[in-house]
């Protein structure tokens, strides 16, 4: 049974006036997700609240005993909630006019024993953390925008078509990996060896979580900032 102890942390920001983010963690089914919503009034928490809702329940019961072939059902799982979220995003849009146009990104970290699987949709990101070398796990589903400040076109979000395509990637887990699950908040402030010198200046999670937030913060802010640090 792998143990992995979470840590996360959402901060409005500095510039905006709502919290577009939303996140889960369950340590005991080791268990991450991070959603980051768009779409006017309060479409952008409603649909990263609806997808991080949908997914981690679905996520919930417990998978047969039968061994063979649970990696894969553990995948098909997940692409399947996300799909649900998917609907369920779209389905509140249609019945409520002012959530009309609202989507989310996801990214879903869940680790099981020694592989973990990781699945997104937009711009969040997970990245893995290991001896010393930081990792881009995700590859954004966006058009680089010009403007900095600027959220990037995303090419994939939960609830803009009928049908969502979603990134799978099954990884091994050593111990001592850190799996860092995060907002565009994030890293449109900070780089590569920020998120890096922070991990490694700050061995407690809670700290290093706190000190990412406070770097984006530091730089300004623009965006909510979420952060889910996964310590295997
Ligand atoms: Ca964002």
């Amino acid at each position: 049974m792998a143990i992995v102890t979470l840590y996360a942390r959402t901060d409005i920001g500095l510039v905006r006036t709502n919290n577009e983010d939303s996140y889960f963690t369950d340590p005991e089914r080791c268990l991450a997700i991070v959603a980051d919503g768009m779409g006017g009034h309060a479409g952008g928490e409603v649909a990263s609240k609806i997808a991080v809702n949908t997914i981690s329940e679905e996520l919930k019961s417990r998978d047969s005993i039968w061994p063979f072939g649970r990696t894969q059902r553990e995948r098909n799982r997940i692409v399947e909630s996300i799909r649900l979220a998917n609907r369920r995003v779209r389905d509140a849009a249609q019945h409520d006019t002012s959530l009309a146009g609202m989507g989310t990104t996801v990214v879903v970290l869940w680790v099981r024993g020694r592989r973990a699987h990781v699945a997104h949709v937009g711009d969040s990101r997970i990245y893995r953390y290991r001896k010393g070398g930081l990792v881009q796990l995700t590859r954004d589903h966006s058009w680089p925008s010009e403007e900095a400040s600027m959220r990037n076109v995303l090419t994939r979000a939960v609830g803009a078509e009928d049908n969502v395509e979603i990134d799978h990637r099954l990884l091994d887990v050593a111990p001592g990996d850190i799996f860092l699950l995060c907002s565009d908040g994030l890293t449109r402030r900070v780089e590569d060896d920020g998120i890096v010198r922070a991990l490694r200046e700050f061995k407690n999670g809670d700290e290093a979580s706190q000190r990412l937030v406070d770097l984006a913060k530091e730089n300004g802010a623009p965006d909510n900032v979420t952060v889910v640090l996964a310590y295997c």
